[in-house]
């Protein structure tokens, strides 16, 4: 590699952190990422190989990256993970592997997952009632998430977290519930505001139930929630934990408190799109390059482009704010 800068941007933020997109598939349908009906997958052909991930992998790494999450769409609706989790752990410079998962194929890959070399998992949690499920993925399986959490639990990975998005009229009375639910089972718990990547476009915001709010919630059953240093700066969340010393709590505020100013992310679509935010209008085509016999060389001055051109924030609360054409499946959340 001829090219061994970081990837650092025109505001000085470096990045390090790799989002990677397997599929934009996905066996449930919440309303907040994906449409109900007609939903328009990429064809396979377009999707990235195991060997194209892995090769823009090793170009990232040799910039800098040492941390890669694995999402989507739904991963494990892809064929193989594990292998690609291998491949991947195998790449130098490569120190940590996480995965985001709606858990409800949890269960039966859990053991493979970790062998290759899957540290942290994500598992998305929005509530405890079969009917808020429901509600929100227009499919049915609570059940089953629950059932993927607790084989997670007993293989024992590094770290495993609940992602709770919150929504007001939906699930305003299960956050206390999840609450003592992460306590009771010795899980880390964070709250995610609702951004606008829905699909459907019905995005409102009296629809987000803010980060204040929820911890107001929590603090009126559990009592005081103390704020835990921030030991890294680009963490996405605050942390608190419970004054019983019982549990920790975090809070992703991407709409209330914007955390622009110190995100280490980039981006790869399933499709082979490089991403600097997940609300860029504008996207870096990865596959483009590899597929037409582009050098690595190439790849390196893509992610450099694409990293120079981050703005400086997401301009949500902004007047002039454009939703991207992609919803957050397409993209990878
Ligand atoms: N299918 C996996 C899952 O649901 O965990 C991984 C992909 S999903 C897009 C990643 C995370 O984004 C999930 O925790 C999901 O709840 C969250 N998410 C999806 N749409 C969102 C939205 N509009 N606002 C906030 N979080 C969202
Ligand atoms: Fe699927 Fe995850 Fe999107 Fe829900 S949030 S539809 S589980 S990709």
């Amino acid at each position: 590699m001829t090219n061994s800068r970081i990837l650092v941007d025109s505001l000085g933020r470096v990045h390090n952190n790799l989002r990677i997109s397997v599929t934009d598939r996905c066996n449930i349908r919440c309303f907040y990422c994906m449409p109900n009906d007609n939903v328009q997958f990429k064809p396979r052909a377009e999707i990235l190989t195991f060997e194209e991930i892995a090769r823009f992998t090793r170009v990232a790494a040799s910039l800098g990256v040492n941390k890669l999450r694995l999402t989507g769409g739904e991963p494990l609706v892809r064929a193989d993970l594990p292998a690609l989790v291998g491949e991947l752990a195998s790449v130098p410079g490569i120190r940590d592997i996480a995965m985001t998962t709606n858990g409800l194929l949890l269960a039966d890959h859990v053991d493979a997952l970790k062998r290759a070399g899957l540290k942290r998992l994500n598992i998305s949690l929005d509530g405890l009632r079969e009917e808020t499920f429901q509600r929100i993925s227009r499919r049915s399986g609570l059940d089953r998430v629950l059932e993927g959490i607790f084989a997670a639990q007993r293989v024992g990975f590094e770290k495993i977290r609940l992602n709770a998005v919150a929504i007001r009229g939906i699930t305003d009375d299960e956050i206390v519930p999840l609450g003592e639910f992460a306590r009771q089972h010795g899980l880390e718990l964070r709250f995610i505001e609702f951004m606008p990547l829905d699909a459907e476009n019905s995005w409102e915001n009296d629809q987000v139930l803010s980060g204040s709010e929820i911890r107001e919630a929590l603090e009126n059953a559990f009592g005081a929630l103390l704020p835990i240093e921030r030991r890294d700066p680009s963490q996405p969340a605050t942390d608190y934990r419970f004054e019983d010393g019982i549990g920790v709590i975090g809070f992703i505020n991407p709409v209330t408190q914007p955390f622009c100013s110190d995100c280490n992310r980039l981006r790869i679509t399933a499709d082979g799109k490089i991403r600097n935010c997940l609300f860029s209008i504008a996207e870096w085509d990865a596959r483009q390059v590899m597929r037409s016999g582009g050098s690595d060389e190439q790849l390196v001055e893509l992610l450099h482009d694409c990293i120079l051109a981050k703005k400086p924030g997401h301009g949500i609360d902004s007047p002039d704010f454009v939703r991207p054409d992609r919803a957050m499946y397409q993209i990878g959340g």
